[in-house]
Parts: C-alpha cells; sequence; structure tokens
C-alpha cells in the first residue's frame, strides 16, 4: 500500500466522514508543501488562509519549539507568558482597546456574540446572505448557508439575514433589540465577494443610530491578508469589535476577539482553559513580527495576480483572491493539483486563493500560467 493509501484507509474505517479528501500533506516550507507521495505543490490554500507567513517559518518554529522547552501550559489561572505582550501588539494593530483570546475563528466568534449581548443588554443579530462565521452552536446561528445550519436548529440565537450590499435591507433588519450586526468586510467562504463601495459606513451609521455593534469578523481577511493588517482598514470605519483567527499563529490553532473602550467581559464572564497559551502566543508573536516586514509588498503581489488573471476578472484584494469559474471549478481545481498547483472553490463556483504572504514573484508567474491553463481548457 502506498502512504496516501495507508491515510486513506485509517481516514474510512476510524474518522467521521465529515471531509471530503483525496491527497495527504506531510510536509511544507514557505509557499510548498508536498503530498505523502513526495509531490511538491505550491499552495495557495495554505490551510484556508492560515498558514500566513509560509510553512514552518524559521522564526514561528523557533518561538513554539523555545516556549515548549520552558512551559507548554499553565492555564488561565495565572498571567501566561506572551499573553500580555501579544494583546498589547494586537491592541496597537487593530486600534481596538482590549483583547480577548480564543482557539478558533468559531469560537472568536461565540464571545463576541456573548460580549455583545451582555454590554447592550440586547438579544438579537444581523448577518448576511452567504456570510460564514463558523460552525459552533453560537457561530453557526449568524452563518447563513441553510444547508448547513438548518439540521441544526433551534441554535438559540436569533439572527436576521440581509443581502450583503443592501443597505435598505439592514435599516429595516436592525431594531431596538438589536445586540450587533456581523459583516465580513470581505466574504471569504462566499468566494472573495468585495462589498459595494458605502455599504460598510453605512453598517457604521445604521448601529450607531440603534445602539447595536458593528462586528468586523476579520478571521479569514485580518493579520495582513489583504495588504492592510484588516480589510476594513481600507475603510475609514471603526467598528466595535473585531474577531481574528487564520493567519492569527501561522497555523498553531488561536483566535481573538477585540474590542473597543466600554467593551469588556468582566470577571467570570467568559473563559477558556487553552485559550492563549503560551505556545500560541509564542507563535502569534513570530506571526506578526514576520507579517510587519512583508506586509508593504502584499498588495504589489496581489497586483501581480491580477494582471496576470486580468483575462477572467478576478476579484482581488491583496492576496485574496477570486474567480467565477461556476460548476466546473472543481474540475479547475483537479487540473491545477495535477499541474503543482493547489488551489480550492469556495461557494458557487468561485475559485479561491489565499496563498501564504510569502509567497515569490517566481511563484505566483507559475500558479498564474497553471491557472490559465486549466481554465483554458475547462471554461473558455
Ligand atoms: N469567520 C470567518 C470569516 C471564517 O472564514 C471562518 C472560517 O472559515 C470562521 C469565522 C470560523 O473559523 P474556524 O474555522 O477557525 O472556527
Amino acid at each position: 500500500m502506498d502512504t496516501t493509501t495507508i491515510y486513506k484507509d485509517l481516514d474510512e474505517r476510524y474518522f467521521m466522514p465529515a471531509f471530503s479528501r483525496e491527497m495527504a500533506i506531510v510536509r511544507g516550507k514557505g509557499a510548498k508543501v508536498w503530498d505523502a507521495g513526495g509531490r511538491e505543490y505550491i499552495d495557495c490554500v495554505a490551510g484556508i488562509a492560515v498558514c500566513s507567513t509560509g510553512h514552518c517559518h524559521p522564526a514561528v518554529v523557533k518561538a513554539i519549539c523555545d516556549q515548549a522547552h520552558e512551559l507548554i501550559h499553565c492555564s488561565n489561572l495565572y498571567y501566561v507568558p506572551h499573553q500580555g505582550d501579544l494583546a498589547k501588539k494586537l491592541v496597537e494593530i487593530t486600534g481596538m482597546h482590549k483583547a480577548f483570546f480564543s482557539n478558533s475563528g468559531a469560537e472568536a466568534i461565540d464571545g463576541t456574540l456573548k460580549l455583545a449581548r451582555v454590554r447592550t443588554g440586547k438579544k438579537k443579530f444581523v448577518a448576511f446572505t452567504n456570510g460564514f462565521h463558523g460552525r459552533t452552536v453560537g457561530s453557526l446561528a449568524v452563518t447563513h448557508k441553510p444547508a448547513i445550519r438548518e439540521p441544526f436548529e433551534p441554535l438559540g440565537v436569533q439572527c436576521t439575514f440581509v443581502e450583503y450590499g443592501d443597505p435598505n435591507g439592514l435599516e429595516r433588519a436592525v431594531d431596538d433589540d438589536t445586540a450587533g450586526v456581523l459583516v465580513e468586510p470581505i466574504q471569504g467562504e462566499a468566494g472573495v465577494i468585495i462589498p459595494p463601495i458605502g455599504f460598510l459606513e453605512r453598517i457604521r451609521e445604521v448601529c450607531d443610530n440603534s445602539g447595536a455593534l458593528m462586528i468586523a469578523d476579520e478571521v479569514q481577511t485580518g493579520m495582513g491578508r489583504t495588504g492592510k493588517w484588516l480589510a476594513i482598514q481600507h475603510t475609514e470605519v471603526v467598528p466595535d469589535i473585531i474577531t481574528l483567527a487564520k493567519g492569527i499563529a501561522s497555523g498553531f490553532p488561536m483566535g481573538a476577539l477585540l474590542a473597543r473602550d466600554g467593551l469588556e467581559f468582566k470577571k467570570g464572564e467568559h473563559g477558556s482553559t487553552f485559550a492563549g497559551g503560551p505556545l500560541a502566543c509564542a507563535a502569534s508573536l513570530a506571526t506578526i513580527g514576520v507579517i510587519e516586514k512583508i506586509l508593504p509588498d502584499i498588495s504589489r503581489k496581489g497586483e501581480r495576480f491580477k494582471t496576470g488573471l486580468a483575462k477572467y476578472n478576478p476579484r482581488v484584494r491583496g492576496l485574496m483572491i477570486g474567480i467565477s469559474v461556476g460548476e466546473k471549478c472543481p474540475e479547475v481545481q483537479k487540473k491545477c493539483a495535477e499541474q503543482g498547483v493547489l488551489v480550492n472553490c469556495a461557494a458557487d463556483g468561485n475559485l479561491r486563493l489565499v496563498p501564504p504572504l510569502v509567497i515569490s514573484d517566481k511563484e505566483i508567474d507559475r500558479v498564474v500560467g497553471v491557472i490559465d491553463g486549466a481554465l483554458g481548457q475547462v471554461v473558455l
């Protein structure tokens, strides 16, 4: 049996079949990964926008290893090494007042829903069509896609979904009992959907008028992905709460919520055994150190993709790239993999590229060539 078959066999026998997958990725370096058969790929999936500094960046590996030799875990019953430094850094990056850590994006959203309810005294939420905020009971309630949400209802959080980009629908949906409006500044799982100009500003106004909190879910768009630390920083809008995860620690599981002055958990209102642990915080601080250096170049790299793929009308914001392909998207994905490039299909036949932020110009050109070839064969 080859190595991939061994993975497949064990998976089929012992793992609940919630994912569909065919390949085993066993090694990574920079923007490249290798499968169990030793084949090399340029990775434009990057753990779905997670491996921001590339695979196994030496600074991140060192930070995790050094910390592992000192202390792996201690509990939030004590001050945790690196936690305060990381909170300070995230506060500076986001312009928020204070941070709270989680282990994932969905958990950051759950914490946000709690914070919004407890500080506003209001109950309901508004979110947007095709928006994705996670799969825990709380975050699923504000995630739009009926096929993944409805089988698990009732979820205990009342949420109204408004068409993404529709300011009038938003005004109708928000009322005196709305605790928060959740928005992805660019929708990631929907396929890199950029809202119309002025929409995020309108959300801010509606929230100001009603007393609802504006919650920017930057789990996918944050940490430099779009060429700024946050996607919302491409506008003048300042939200009340920001959620982060994915690229925050280069693949070490971690999430965070950051909130403006006046919005914080009081003693005993929230907690977590693992969240903000020493290893995660060390990995995140090292990640931020790397991103600080490469951030000025990310938009230029995005433009290189945009120019190379111009005939397919890509939606590009930094290194977050979406192309409408349609029902043949999985075929394109497969052809790209055959040519040594990993991409994935988000919702509605949208090809999504979220490569490591360290991807080189040479790698970008190779990816563009492969995608062009695949799209040319399958779609044009
Ligand atoms: N929010 C957004 C915008 C996301 O894209 C995701 C995951 O794709 C989540 C929340 C949930 O994050 P996690 O999978 O870490 O729970």
